[in-house]
C-alpha cells in the first residue's frame, strides 16, 4: 500500500503557521476536491468550509461562473508582465474597483499576496513624503493587537507577539496605539466610548510625533487575526479626522474585511453617520487581497488617491514608484476577480448576505446563551465569541480540541486561542446554516466537557 497523502505531505511540505511536530498526532487533512461550501477528503467525507479557506473563498469552491471566466482567460492570455504592457482584465478590474470608491481611490497598484500589498502601502506612503520634501516622515503607527502580514515590513506593524517575537531584532519598531476593541469597555462604557478613548491616544501620539510619522495602518471594523476584535465605526471617522489634521496618511488594510465581509463592499464605507456619498470617508491607501479573487488565485492590490499618484508623476525616474513583483496583475487572477464582481452585482450579494446573517445569528442563539461564552459578536458575515475555560491546561488545548471535534462532525473551523469564529462563504443555504450552527453548538459542548 502506498503512503497516504498526509504522511507524504509532512515528509516533504513544510506547512505554514504550524508546529510540524504536532502533525505526528494530528496529520494534515488531505483534500481532493471542493464543491460549493464543501471540501472532500480521500474517503469522500465532506467538510463545510466555515472559515472560507483562511478567509479567501467568497462564492464556494469550484464555482461554475468563476471557473468559466478563468478557463476562458486561460485559453486567451495566461500571463504577461505589467511593466510596459497591459491587458483587459487588469484595466477592467482597476476601473471597476475605482468606480466602487466613486474614484476617490482611482489608482490601483498590483501584487500577489496581502503582505506585499501592505509593504507597498508603507513604501508608497514614506516615498510620498520624501517626494513632497518631508523625508523625515517615515515611521508608522499601528494598533495594539494588529496583524498586517508576515514579511518584515508588514510584521513591523503587527502586534502579535507569537508571530513577531523570534524576529524582533529584524524589525523596525512602529508606534503602537490603543486598540478600539469594544471588549475593552469599562463598566458603563459603550463601544463608542472605547473608540473615543483609543482615538485620544492616537491624537496624543500625533501631537508629539506627527513630524516623523508617514502613516497609520488600521484594519477597519474587525481586527481579524487578533480574534475578530470588533470596534465602533465612529473610530474610523475619528482617525480620518486626526490623520487629516496632523498630515499623516491613513492606510486601511481591507485584506480580510474587504470584499463584502463586513456587510458593505469596503469596510470603510461604514464610517460616517449614515450620511450620503459626500460624507464617506476614504483612506489614502486601501489594501485588498484574500477575497478579491474569490479564493482562486493569488492577487492583491493597493488603491490610492489622485493626490498620492501625482506626487510620483514626474519627468525623473527617482520620483517613480519602482516596486514590482513577477506576477503583478496576473490576468487569470484579475479575471477571477472580475467574475466575483459580476456575482456581487448579479446576485445582489450584499443584501442576500444581510438575510443570511440575520438567520444564522438567530440559529446561533443557543451558543450565544451558553454560560461559558462571552462577547458573542457579529459584523456582516463574521461571527465570533470568546470561551471562558478555568483550568489553564484545558484552556491551552481548547482551540485544537474544538478544531478536531468540529472536523469529526464535518465542519472546518479553527478557533484563534479561545475565540471561536465563523467566516463562511457567501453561499450557505438554509440547510448548511443549520448544520453550521448545530455543529458549533455540539463541538462547543464537547470541547468544554472533555
Ligand atoms: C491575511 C492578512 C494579511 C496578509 O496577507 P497574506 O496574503 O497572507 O500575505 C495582511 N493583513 C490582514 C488584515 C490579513 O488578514
Amino acid at each position: 500500500m502506498s503512503a497516504s497523502l498526509s504522511s507524504r505531505s509532512t515528509a516533504s511540505v513544510w506547512h505554514p503557521c504550524t508546529q510540524m511536530k504536532r502533525h505526528e498526532t494530528q496529520p494534515p487533512l488531505a483534500l481532493v476536491r471542493g464543491s460549493g461550501a464543501w471540501l472532500y477528503d480521500e474517503a469522500g467525507k465532506g467538510y463545510l468550509d466555515g472559515l472560507s479557506s483562511w478567509w479567501v473563498n467568497l462564492f464556494g469552491h469550484a464555482n461554475p461562473r468563476i471557473n468559466a471566466a478563468v478557463k476562458a482567460q486561460l485559453d486567451t492570455l495566461e500571463h504577461v508582465m505589467l511593466a510596459g504592457c497591459t491587458h483587459a482584465p487588469v484595466v477592467e478590474l482597476s476601473e471597476r474597483l475605482a468606480a466602487l470608491t466613486g474614484h476617490a481611490l482611482g489608482h490601483c497598484f498590483y501584487a500577489s499576496d496581502g503582505s506585499s500589498a501592505v509593504e507597498i502601502a508603507l513604501k508608497m506612503s514614506a516615498h510620498y513624503w520624501r517626494n513632497s520634501g518631508q523625508p523625515l516622515k517615515r515611521d508608522f503607527a499601528c494598533l495594539a493587537q494588529s496583524y498586517h502580514g508576515e514579511t518584515l515590513g508588514a510584521l513591523g506593524v503587527t502586534d502579535v507577539p507569537l508571530f513577531r517575537q523570534a524576529y524582533d531584532g529584524l524589525l523596525r519598531p512602529a508606534h503602537i496605539v490603543a486598540s478600539p476593541d469594544a471588549r475593552a469597555a469599562r463598566p458603563g462604557e459603550s463601544a463608542r466610548d472605547v473608540a473615543a478613548r483609543a482615538a485620544e491616544t492616537l491624537r496624543q501620539l500625533f501631537e508629539a510625533k506627527a513630524d516623523t510619522i508617514a502613516a497609520l495602518i488600521v484594519e477597519p471594523l474587525v481586527q481579524c487575526a487578533a480574534g475578530m476584535a470588533m470596534h465602533d465605526a465612529q473610530y474610523l471617522q475619528d482617525i480620518r479626522r486626526l490623520c487629516d489634521q496632523y498630515h499623516v496618511h491613513l492606510i486601511a488594510d481591507e485584506i480580510a474585511v474587504g470584499c463584502g465581509r463586513t456587510g458593505t463592499f469596503f469596510a470603510c464605507e461604514q464610517a460616517g453617520n449614515g450620511g450620503g456619498e459626500g460624507e464617506r470617508m476614504w483612506p489614502d491607501f486601501l489594501c485588498l487581497s484574500k477575497g478579491i479573487s474569490g479564493g482562486y488565485l493569488p492577487l492583491s492590490l493597493v488603491m490610492t488617491t489622485p493626490n498620492v499618484y501625482q506626487a510620483f508623476y514626474d519627468d525623473g525616474i527617482n520620483r517613480a514608484f519602482l516596486h514590482s513583483h513577477s506576477y503583478t496583475g496576473n490576468p487569470l487572477a484579475c479575471r477571477a476577480a472580475l467574475a466575483c464582481l459580476d456575482i456581487f452585482e448579479e446576485d445582489d450579494v450584499l443584501n442576500a448576505n444581510r438575510v443570511r446573517a440575520t438567520r444564522l445569528s438567530i440559529l446561533l442563539g443557543p451558543v450565544a446563551a451558553h454560560p461559558q461564552v462571552r462577547h458573542f459578536r457579529q459584523q456582516g458575515m463574521i461571527w465570533a465569541f470568546d470561551v471562558t475555560v478555568e483550568d489553564p491546561a484545558h484552556a491551552a488545548t481548547f482551540s485544537r480540541r474544538f478544531h478536531a471535534l468540529a472536523l469529526e462532525s464535518g465542519l472546518m473551523l479553527r478557533p484563534i486561542g479561545k475565540t471561536v469564529y465563523l467566516m463562511p462563504p457567501y453561499i450557505l443555504n438554509d440547510h448548511e446554516q443549520t448544520l453550521l450552527a448545530e455543529g458549533v453548538q455540539s463541538a462547543l459542548a464537547e470541547a468544554l466537557r472533555t
